[in-house]
């Protein structure tokens, strides 16, 4: 759904009283949601869909709160939907392996008690991943017009709002068609953005992921070796990017590693084959990006748990929405309230 039509049907929704009627049946026992970086209130990030501001972070925590949600860990979710405690609650995961997880967003989920999941991708605490997308951002940052001109495409982005728009633009459409992200890399490289250096500026290190194992409020969770679309992967492949960033988490942590996040996590980045591969891995629980709550039918279903992405523009219309399940009821047509594979 385009951002202008998300923002009119949420204020619509809310202010029309039918997200409350909607509630009735998609609303779900509670939900998990979904970010990425947590950052300062006073810097502009072209990729604002993946940095949620402190303040914002607070004030939606806040809107939880007064809602009435129990803010509670992935492991407690499920003991919740298995052993139908009927109080509302949220779950918190922030995907990738920032190194701010630990220095912005932990103090701010100390403040709430708000327990929380960091999913990492093993590339990231190695400085080994393809950091594409903070070479995107930096790349849009950096100049008024982006050209690929190998496939013919050529993003205006003068001014700061046109900048968030051209990095939404091109990090769509990567994720919709991975074989344009060799055309982007020519041209982050050709403008010489080094993004070895922006992963090593802004993952987690070793040491910080230790740190933050240690804290009783995070669960550290598996979020694959390399980042890469698993739907597109050989079997053996994804077996590997499972099982070996397991070992590796484990491996600093000295701690189980339960939880898995699917890179991308959307319809063409993860399904029922990789579903199964990570059951036999090991993992537990994984969770998709597919909006939607958690019902009891997901404590059989435990490595297909939908998310709600928090954003850093979330409003209280917005968030209404997303708590009585509304994108779930528009996304599925008023069908099947329950997010599966
Ligand atoms: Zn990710």
């Amino acid at each position: 759904m385009p951002p202008l039509v998300r923002t009119a049907v949420s204020v619509g929704a809310h202010f029309s009283g039918l997200s409350r009627l909607v509630a009735a049946r998609y609303a779900g026992r509670g939900m998990i949601f979904a970010l990425h970086s947590v950052v300062d209130d006073n810097t502009f990030y072209p990729d604002y869909t993946l940095r949620c501001p402190t303040g914002r972070l607070e004030w939606a925590l806040q809107w939880l709160r007064d809602e009435g949600l129990d803010f509670v860990s992935l492991d407690e979710a499920i003991r919740r939907l298995a052993d139908g405690n009927p109080r509302p609650f949220a779950c918190f995961t922030l995907d990738d392996g920032y190194a701010d997880n630990l220095t912005r967003a932990l103090p701010v989920m100390e403040r709430f008690a708000a327990p929380f999941t960091v999913f990492v991708t093993t590339g990231m605490v190695t400085r080994e991943i393809d950091g594409w997308w903070l070479g995107l951002a930096a790349l849009v940052r950096s100049y008024d017009r982006i050209a690929l001109p190998s496939c013919s495409l050529t993003f205006e982005c003068p001014d700061l709002p046109r900048k968030r728009r051209a990095f939404k633009t091109i990090e769509s459409m990567v994720h919709r068609d991975f074989t344009l992200l060799p055309h982007l890399r020519e041209a982050i490289a050709n403008s010489r953005i080094d993004c070895r250096a922006l992963v090593d500026r802004e993952a987690l290190s070793e040491s910080q992921l230790r740190r933050l194992s240690c804290h009783p409020l995070v669960t550290i969770g598996g979020h694959t070796t390399t980042h890469r679309n698993l739907a597109e992967a050989p079997a053996p492949a994804v077996q590997w990017e499972m099982a070996e960033n397991r070992r590796f988490l484990q491996g600093i942590t000295g701690q189980p590693v339960d939880h898995f996040a699917y890179p991308f996590g959307h319809e063409q980045a993860c399904g029922e084959r990789e579903a199964q591969i990570c059951r036999a891995v090991g993992f537990r629980t994984a969770v998709t990006t597919r909006a939607g709550a958690l019902f009891a039918e997901h404590a059989h279903d435990l490595h297909a748990l939908p998310r709600l992405h928090l954003a850093g523009n979330d409003t209280a219309s917005t968030l209404r929405c997303k708590v009585d399940g509304v994108y779930r009821a528009i996304h599925s047509r008023f069908g099947d309230p329950v997010a599966r594979m």
